[in-house]
């Protein structure tokens, strides 16, 4: 496996395999890697010749008040999780190779972007997608993978894909909890021991709005509200949202209907975390 923070050098590499008829996957990450983006990048073996991950904590999808420069780094520890999921390249840029000082053309996927993190974090899907639409210009995957973990992510990349034509697969890749249910995060190692005992009360929430959904329930105000009572009753934790969206198109519902996304942020202390489910009414034999 071979390292670069080079676009160049990425470009170089691309070339070669694309000559040789290889498919290229790409699985973009910002690093301090986890059993979750492992699942990613096994994934993307599995289905692709070749495998490119980045590792870039992008500074443009960060608010002023957000943690940006305490984020985790570790790029030791994933180059060896990178090697063990069977990567072929890792792309480790600085910043000042992906943003010139003038850097000023930016991508927004509108719509999908306006609730749930969009509204909590503005700015945030604008430099999401900015990165990953030049992250898919520098590799020119052909299928590219993204965790159900950061749901609304998903919903706005594929927007972004569809609406600018770009011709790449996105594949969804589902959730991956610790053994206890927190879903795996890199910023859990913000969570100090208390912290991370009451971080459960987002898991346990989001089962039990799912519990209830399969049970039939379907009023959103019902299951919305018997999770945050839920999350209330953990002093350490504090609601940014617990709402109910279409899982694609990110639009409000008041009934659980379609593809549905039950989605939630909360602050564990200082740290924000967020989980989800989302639960195929047709499929699930409830429409
Ligand atoms: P991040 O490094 O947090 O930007 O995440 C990079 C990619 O890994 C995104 O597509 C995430 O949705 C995905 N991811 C992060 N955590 C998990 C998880 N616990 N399970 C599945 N995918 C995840």
């Amino acid at each position: 496996m071979e390292i670069t923070g080079s676009i160049q050098e990425v470009r170089e590499k691309v070339k070669e395999w694309k000559k040789q008829g290889l498919s290229v996957g790409l699985v973009p990450t910002m690093g301090y890697l986890h059993e979750g983006h492992k699942s990613l990048i096994v994934r993307a073996a599995a289905e692709n010749d070749k495998v490119v991950v980045s590792d870039f904590v992008n500074p443009i999808q960060f608010g002023v008040n957000e943690d940006l420069s305490t984020y985790p780094r570790d790029i030791e520890l994933d180059k060896k999780l990178c090697i063990d999921a069977g990567a072929d390249l890792i792309f480790h840029p600085e910043p000042k190779e992906m943003y010139a000082e003038d850097f000023s053309t930016y991508v927004e996927a509108q719509n999908v972007s306006a609730e749930l993190c969009g509204k909590k974090r503005p700015g945030h899907f604008r430099g999401v997608c900015t990165v990953v639409c030049k992250l898919f210009h520098i590799v020119t995957p052909e299928r590219a993978y993204f965790g159900q973990k950061d749901a609304q992510q998903l919903a706005v990349i594929r927007r972004m894909v569809r609406d600018l034509n770009m011709d790449i697969q996105i594949v969804g890749c589902p959730i991956i909890r610790e053994e206890d249910g927190l879903a795996k995060s890199s910023r859990n190692t913000y969570l100090n021991e208390k912290e991370r005992k009451a971080a459960l009360v987002l898991s346990r929430a989001i089962f039990h709005g799912e519990e209830m959904m399969k049970n039939g329930e379907r009023s959103a105000e019902v299951i919305l509200t018997a999770m945050q009572n839920m999350i209330e009753a953990e002093p350490l934790a504090k609601i940014d949202y617990v709402e109910m969206t279409d899982a694609d198109s990110i639009e409000p519902l008041k009934e659980a209907k379609g593809r549905v996304l039950v989605a939630i942020a909360v602050y564990i202390g200082k740290t924000r975390l967020i989980d989800n489910f989302i639960l195929d009414m047709q499929e699930a034999g409830l429409q």
